[in-house]
């Protein structure tokens, strides 16, 4: 039988600590995901639903966007993709009877935890201005309520129009198509506030935005750096790929400023030797960087590669690429002194066993994450990957390339799909050629500018697709006031979360179907249909998913079905787009798509072969380069890292392992020793005693800024952790409120939540 949710909130933030592991996943993995799937959903729930899991009959799993296996395995799921299909099919409802119990002001004091595990929220729900209930409305009231604010706008720029990364392709396409005919591109995406700065580099040095390796490459690598990623909490089923690439006599480099237990050794459920054995080790090489020391990391590995006779792929070179000899030039004029080496926190032999392994490597793979992507100077950093693989020519051949890794099961696919606040004007020009309107040119807002709109009162109208905005986005205190200032704040949800009670003056929630549920739509002719969506994996595979549960409430309605009926209540008869068929039948979406969007050609054919299809990369395909130059671009840069005062700490924000991007699914990180608690940051044992903190004490963390401004996070227990010098590390959204909205990577504007220079001011008088 299902658990009920927990009736309290846990009262103590009481952090229980013992040593990290030094392994990741096995039977613990097993029994953990299969306890928190009952607690949700019972037991026979728990095996239908798993089973179907990114299965090719089944639906995505809802949480990263790892791809899948040409032949997905009978439990084609990790623990955390288990806790995200629980999560959402749970047999937990928050119905409107919960709402009359519950006063917003009371749900403001709970925690993001025991909101999430409340369940799935059942009917649209209203607040009115002033009041401090929802009270259920219906559809037709809800349109009405969100078209009475769009149309009294003085401007569409007025409405921002956010994307979390789970939403369809279907429904993305649709999202951005209303829009844009409304009139605006404020279309920001939790992309803003991960890989943006991947895209931006990725774009400028190879002309798309995209990861460059399919998961055969994996296989074929022979080298396999992962840097600034947390695989076995974050992309779990990865390390199956990089246990069968070690099979395969790969060897792995990790970077990263913590050890982390998933790239030290793998215990694979699946096989006898992960069960009851040992495992297998993963990382041959840990370089334990210093917070935002990769750039200069891979600027002294290109320096290696370019003082090594013979090292150079010439001929790539120079048929593929442009600016070599101004990098080169750069590069070796650079002081590879002590002052570049203390930037990475690493000795010289680290870096020269890495660069033997490099040298030793003819098909290198770069895998990366928010350690790469979250820092002032990401995008400089991105390129000076891109400049290392390009130097071997480890571009557009099989067993090498770029791995940008998503975080989110269809983020790229919503980008893919036209939700950018900064669309190329092709895409605009299709758009047009294909719906008769002209779209707006101007760029719009990301997230940390819509973020100021809202906080300035130039924008009044925050409609989410999905996500947890406000306790996503950084700069805590500023963003719920801001979001407190709209004249209406709506979500489009399944469950319950902080956003929903940080509101404007008036507020909707409109609750959705879940990918694990059939979505059946009945047409003007009475006949039903069941629907299917696609979505876009990390790698750019493109597949169907198919829900296979009975919605959690008869009251639901698909994104694709609230997005076209919206938009019919707000364009009106001026709209000559067919939103009734759209929501009727996704197959004439994906035909429209086929007009729109490149390599969607005959969609939906291509989309029945079992595992759907690849898009087309073209340097992977043809090492053909659609930048600027018509080639490769080398980046001359300058090395970056941050600058940190003397006595003060440079720290990272990440996830636990109980916790996917805000949703908490409980309060353990146990690969990092940690149990029952949130509130803890992770120091260096020599650094804490330096600042005279024992291992449990408590530290406020502060966060100093050079416009002199300070924030706090007050009462965190310091836990003596092996990261490296000078490096912290805690979990947010706890710790979104030390980071300020400007401080941002340039270029790409994404909140540089791996490098916030922080103080320990000891609390509690310890
Ligand atoms: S690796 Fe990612 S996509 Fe795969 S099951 Fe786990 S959470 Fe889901």
């Amino acid at each position: 039988m299902a658990g009920k949710p927990p009736a309290s909130d846990p009262v103590q933030d009481a952090p229980e600590v013992s040593a990290p592991q030094h392994s990741a996943v096995g039977l613990p993995a097993l029994t953990h995901a299969l306890r928190i799937s009952q607690q949700q959903m019972g037991v026979r729930r728990t095996a239908l639903t798993l089973l179907r899991v990114n299965q090719q009959d089944g639906f995505d799993c809802p949480g990263c966007a790892w791809p899948e296996p040409d032949k997905p395995h009978t439990a084609e799921f990790c623990e955390n993709g288990a806790k995200a299909v629980a999560e959402e099919a749970t047999l937990r409802r928050v119905t409107p009877d919960f709402f009359a119990a519950h006063s917003v002001a009371d749900l403001a004091d709970r925690s993001g935890y025991w909101l999430g595990q409340q369940g799935r929220l059942t009917h649209p729900m209203y607040l009115a201005e002033g009041a401090d209930h929802y009270v259920p409305v219906s559809w037709e009231r809800a349109f009405d309520l969100v078209g009475e604010e769009l149309t009294a706008l003085d401007s569409p720029d007025e409405a921002v129009f956010y994307t979390s990364g789970r939403t369809s392709n279907e429904a993305a396409f649709l999202y951005q198509l209303f829009a844009r005919e409304f009139g605006t591109n404020n279309l920001p995406d939790c992309s803003n506030m991960c890989h943006e700065s991947s895209g931006s580099a990725l774009t400028e040095t190879l002309g798309i935005g995209k990861g460059s390796v399919l998961l055969e490459d994996l296989y074929q690598a022979d080298l396999i750096i992962v840097a600034g990623q947390n695989p076995g909490t974050n992309h779990p089923r990865m390390l199956t790929a990089l246990e069968k690439a070690k099979a395969g006599g790969a060897k792995i480099i990790s970077i990263n400023p913590l050890p982390e237990a998933g790239l030290e050794r793998f215990k694979n459920p699946q096989t006898p030797r992960g069960l009851a054995g040992g495992g297998t080790a993963l990382t041959d090489l840990f370089l334990q960087v210093r917070l935002g020391g990769d750039q200069a990391l891979f600027r002294a590995l290109n320096r290696l590669i370019l003082n090594t006779d013979g090292a150079l792929d010439e001929d790539f070179i120079r048929a593929h690429t442009h600016g070599f000899e101004e990098f080169a030039q750069a590069a070796r004029a650079d002081d590879d002194g002590d002052e570049t080496l203390a930037a990475t926190g690493l000795t010289r032999e680290e870096i020269g066993r890495a660069g033997e392994m490099v040298l030793a490597s003819r098909r290198t793979i770069v895998c990366w994450a928010m350690g790469l992507t979250q820092h002032k100077h990401s995008v400089p950093t991105i390129r000076e990957v891109v400049n290392f693989l390009l130097l071997r020519g480890n571009i557009g051949r099989p067993g090498a390339g770029v791995c940008p890794v998503r975080g989110h099961s269809n983020v790229q696919g919503d980008r893919t799909m036209g939700i950018f606040e900064r669309p190329a004007p092709a895409f605009l020009d299709a758009l047009e050629r294909e719906f008769g309107f002209a779209p707006p040119r101007e760029h719009g807002l990301d997230v940390v500018r819509a973020i100021r709109a809202l906080r300035d009162g130039q924008a009044k109208v925050f409609f989410a697709m999905g996500g947890n905005f406000v306790s996503a986005t950084p700069d805590t205190d500023v963003t719920e006031a801001a979001m407190r200032r709209a004249r209406l704040t709506v979500h489009v949800s399944t469950k319950l979360n902080r956003s929903h009670v940080i509101t404007g003056a008036r507020a909707l929630i409109l609750p959705t179907l879940g990918r694990t549920e059939r979505d059946v739509r009945r047409g003007p002719d009475g006949k039903s249909a069941e629907q299917f969506v696609t979505v876009e994996d990390s790698m750019g595979m493109v597949h169907a998913s198919r829900g296979r549960l009975e919605p959690a409430s008869s009251h639901l309605l698909s994104e694709t079905a609230i997005v076209a009926r919206l938009a019919r209540r707000v364009l009106g008869e001026r709209s000559r787009t067919p939103w009734e068929e759209f929501a009727q039948d996704y197959a004439a979406i994906r035909d429209r798509i086929a007009q729109v969007v490149p390599g969607f050609e005959d969609f939906n054919t291509k989309v029945a072969r079992p595992g759907g299809f690849a898009l087309p990369h073209a340097p992977r395909d043809s090492r053909s380069f659609p930048t600027a130059t018509g080639k490769a671009n080398f980046t001359a840069a300058p090395v970056e890292y941050p600058a940190v005062p003397e006595g003060r700490l440079l720290l990272q924000t990440l996830r636990s392992h109980d916790q996917y991007n805000t949703t908490i699914y409980g309060l353990s990180d146990r690969y990092r020793g940690i149990k029952n608690g949130r509130r803890v940051v992770l120091v260096h044992p020599d650094d804490a005693r330096e600042r005279g903190l024992a291992d449990g004490a408590y530290a406020d963390l502060v966060s100093e800024w050079t416009d002199g401004s300070e924030r706090r996070a007050a009462g965190f227990r310091v836990v003596h952790y092996p990261t490296a010098r000078g490096c912290a590390a805690a979990y947010y959204p706890e710790t979104n409120v030390l980071i300020p909205l400007d401080h941002t990577a340039d270029t790409s504007n994404t909140p540089a939540a791996k490098s916030v220079v922080i103080r320990l001011e000891s609390a509690r008088g310890d």
